[in-house]
């Protein structure tokens, strides 16, 4: 692991480079973005830059340090996570017993505190005189997704680094490079990621996402086909979950703006599912005018209803009736 196997982040990655080459570190640091983005693998990187031998502006990988570090195996190291829903006064007790000490192998100590914004009140309060007077060897990381969540005083003693949430694209290369998640699924899971990571890489292996993902565009198929049984049949199981019925209906809204870039361009590269791309080309045969609008339209609608606590299994059927009207009533009996 380095900085160079982590999604984007260049800017931050950057920035700390240099505070390393010019020995300009602060001793405590709010790493803070949205849930999943990244920002826990690079306060470990930075705590493996610090503690290493070579000296360089990040960690070399080879040195004892850095092979200790690697096997979780660090005496001048410590993460710090909620022990349940939050980090408690004891675990802030014992990290300050484990800064007091000085460094065990090299000239450095590292703390990371994961999850910074549940340290309870008291945890907070017992760590303000270590933040304000921290040995001269300590660097403090807390890594948060809600720095507002943190004391006005470790705010204003810590330096705060902003990580950016991650660009679509940045998330599904890295599906793709780092674990081999095929193409279409990559691009589609990092569109619904919202810019987390670990999100992205959690649908990308999630078998009910995969599974709503082709069930949309079977509903859709259905609905094409002339076919409304089946594609009610398959939307049944969504009428009893509000969650996958919301799940499916983006997924969907995906599928249209599909079918509406390949009928303008039938080689068009925009498509999200470059891996289905013969059997939406075959569905477009299937129609002779461009329903995709009213369909989107239809769909987004059923979104805001579900949204406005509609009945889940009421909405979801009145939308496949809908979306068959539309296309049917501009296919002009194109061929079946
Ligand atoms: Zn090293």
């Amino acid at each position: 692991m380095g900085y160079n196997q982590i999604a984007g982040h260049e800017d931050v990655i950057g920035l700390l480079r240099l505070a390393m080459n010019r020995q300009r570190l602060a001793h405590g640091y709010i790493f803070e973005g949205v849930p999943g983005c990244g920002k826990r693998l690079v306060a470990r990187e930075l705590a493996k830059a610090l503690l290493c031998e070579a000296g360089l502006d990040e960690g070399c990988g080879h040195c004892q340090s850095c092979l200790k570090f690697e096997t979780q195996n660090h005496p001048d190291y410590l993460e710090v996570e909620p022990d349940g829903k939050s980090v408690k006064v004891e675990q802030i007790e014992a990290l300050q017993s484990f800064v007091m000490v000085k460094p065990y192998s090299g000239a450095r100590k590292v703390v990371v505190v994961d999850e910074a914004q549940t340290m309870t009140p008291s945890a907070q309060n017992r760590l303000l005189k270590m933040i304000e007077e921290p040995p001269s060897y300590a660097t403090l990381i807390f890594v948060t997704a809600q720095a507002d969540a943190l004391l006005p005083t470790i705010l204003s003693r810590c330096q705060i680094v902003s990580f950016s949430r991650l660009k679509p694209e940045v998330i599904e290369s890295w599906l793709i490079q780092t674990h081999g998640v095929e193409a279409g699924i990559a691009r589609i899971a990092s569109n619904f990621a919202d810019g987390s990571i670990s999100r992205a890489l959690m649908l990308a292996t999630s078998e009910v996402f995969t599974q709503t993902r082709q069930d949309a565009l079977d509903i859709i198929g259905a609905l094409m086909r002339r076919d409304p049984l089946d594609g009610l049949l398959k939307l049944q199981k969504y009428g009893a979950d509000k969650v996958l019925a919301t799940s499916l209906i983006e997924l969907m809204i995906i599928w249209y703006r599909d079918l509406s870039a390949l009928w303008v361009d039938p080689n068009s590269i925009k498509i999200f599912s470059q891996d289905k791309r013969s059997e939406l080309v075959d569905l477009l045969g299937r129609t002779q005018k461009s329903p995709w609008l009213d369909c989107l339209e239809i769909l987004e609608q059923t979104a805001r209803a579900l949204d406005g606590n509609a009945n889940t299994s009421l909405a979801m059927h009145a939308m496949a009736l809908k979306i068959q009207e539309v296309i049917h009533d501009n296919s002009r009996r194109g061929p079946v």
